[in-house]
Order: structure tokens, then C-alpha cells, then sequence
């Protein structure tokens, strides 16, 4: 799969792609990474990418030039033609479906925004626009790396044998259970005995409790689109009002 992202910093992306899991799996070939750097496409001699907005307000916007300019050339870098992606706090809520809708893309364009954001016109060549949540940052860098590497992880071969995104958080609309390490006691906290027991079918009604009355704590609004048996619905509610009995008492 390849990626390509446009922004004025293109620098800051190497590093945490180039490391661990998502640096294995680049040189493993399973993805690629093109970072470009928007001033490339200015023609002026300060290779300027922003100016003042129409009608007046505080800070600059990013013009609509270069940026057209930018994803029109780098489309053409490749065979596939990319699926382009924008970022803003006006986007679509990030979530780990789309992750998985990605990661059937060949190719993915990611053109990242900073200062006081773009001047409106730019959306017109974008695929999709996608927010991290419901807070401000200082550029669309850390989204596009964000998006990245919820992909990467999915895509086959990326975590090695050793790991799985089959059976974690939001794969089945529910958060992941609780787990454990060595050692089974520490600093009197003690594993839950069922997962030293030894008895697998035990162990796999357990963690589906866990994960149930997590979800049913942490993240309620999930439990709504959750695929739950009556009788796992019943103990999901079963735990919130439990949960908010103690809650009372300590009050
Ligand atoms: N003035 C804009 C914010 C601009 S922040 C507003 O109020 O909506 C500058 C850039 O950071 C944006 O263009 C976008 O690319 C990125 N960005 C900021 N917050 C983001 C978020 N929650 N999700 C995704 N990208 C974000």
C-alpha cells in the first residue's frame, strides 16, 4: 500500500514510521511513505502557502494554489490513483471502521493542514475529510500519522505472527477485555485465578465478561451497535447500575 502525504513540515514523519512495528513492516515492503513538501508547488520567492482571510479575522489560511497544485502532481506519481484525504476538527469522527475501509485502499493521499486551516475551496479535491476528535491541533500531521498506523496494523503480514488485530478493542464493538503478565502477585494484586487455570473455555467466558462490563463502564454508547445476547445485554446493565450503587456510596 502506498501513502503520500502533503505539508509544510514533511520532516516529522520518518521517524515514527521508521521505528518498531510500522519500520519493519515499510522495510518488509508491506507499505510506503512519501512525504512531500507543499512549498515545492509555490512559485513566489518566500514559497509562501498562506495569506490573510476574506473578511477579516485573526490568523492565515492556506491558499488554494498550491495545494491543487500539490495533489494534482503527486497523483501522478503512481500508477493507482490515490484517495485523498483531508483533515479537520469539521471532519468525519476517525474510528476503527474506517480504519478498516482504509486499509483496502491501494493508495491514500494525505494533505495536512496547519495555521488557522485552508481556504474552503480545497475540499473540492478531497475524497473524505477526517477529524482525530473533538480538539484543535496545530497541524494535520499527527492525523495523517494517526490514520497511518491504524491502517498499517491491519493490513496482512504487518504484525507478524505474534500479534493479532483480530481479537482487540472495537473488533467486535466492544473494548478488549482485561489482561495479565507475569508475575501473578505483585504488590498484592493478584491475577484473576481463572487465567491460571488452565481451562481455555473458562478463560474465553471470562474475557468476554471482561470486555462486556468494560464496555458497559468506560464506554456505554458503544453497547448500543454492540452484537450482545439477550443475557449479555441484561449483565451489561447489571453492571452499570452496580457500578452506580458504589458510585452513591462513596459519595
Ligand atoms: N480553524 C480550524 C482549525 C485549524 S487547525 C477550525 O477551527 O476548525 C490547523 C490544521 O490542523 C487543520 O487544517 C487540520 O489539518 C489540522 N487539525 C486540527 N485539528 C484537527 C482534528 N481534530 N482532526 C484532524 N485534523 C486536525
Amino acid at each position: 500500500m502506498r501513502f503520500d502525504a502533503i505539508s509544510v513540515i514533511p520532516e516529522v514523519f520518518e521517524s515514527y514510521l521508521g521505528a518498531s512495528i510500522l519500520g519493519r513492516a515499510q522495510s518488509r515492503g508491506i507499505f510506503e511513505f512519501h512525504a512531500h513538501d507543499l512549498r515545492e508547488w509555490t512559485h513566489d520567492r518566500h514559497r509562501t502557502v498562506d495569506d490573510a482571510p476574506f473578511g477579516g479575522g485573526q490568523g492565515m489560511l492556506m491558499m488554494p494554489e498550491p495545494i491543487f497544485e500539490a495533489v494534482r502532481c503527486v497523483s501522478e506519481y503512481d500508477q493507482h490513483k490515490p484517495y485523498v484525504i483531508f483533515f479537520s476538527p469539521c471532519g468525519r469522527p476517525f474510528d476503527q471502521s474506517c480504519a478498516e475501509r482504509l486499509a483496502h485502499m491501494d493508495r491514500i493521499m494525505f494533505v495536512c493542514g496547519r495555521y488557522e486551516g485552508m481556504d474552503e475551496r480545497v475540499y473540492n479535491l478531497a475524497d473524505e475529510v477526517i477529524s482525530l476528535g473533538d480538539y484543535v491541533l496545530t497541524g494535520g500531521e499527527l492525523a495523517a500519522l494517526t490514520v497511518t498506523d491504524a491502517v498499517v496494523r491491519l493490513l496482512p503480514g504487518a504484525l507478524g505472527d505474534s500479534m493479532s488485530s483480530v481479537d482487540e478493542s472495537f473488533s467486535d464493538g466492544l473494548l478488549e477485555y482485561a489482561q495479565y503478565t507475569r508475575p501473578a502477585v505483585f504488590e498484592g494484586m493478584a491475577v484473576p485465578e481463572v487465567l491460571t487455570s488452565g481451562d481455555h473455555g473458562a478463560v474465553d467466558r471470562w474475557r468476554r465478561k471482561s470486555a462486556i462490563e468494560r464496555t458497559a463502564l468506560m464506554r456505554p454508547d458503544l453497547l448500543q451497535t454492540a452484537d450482545l445476547t439477550p443475557a449479555e445485554r441484561a449483565f451489561a446493565e447489571q453492571a452499570i447500575e452496580e457500578h452506580e450503587g458504589t458510585a452513591e456510596v462513596q459519595k
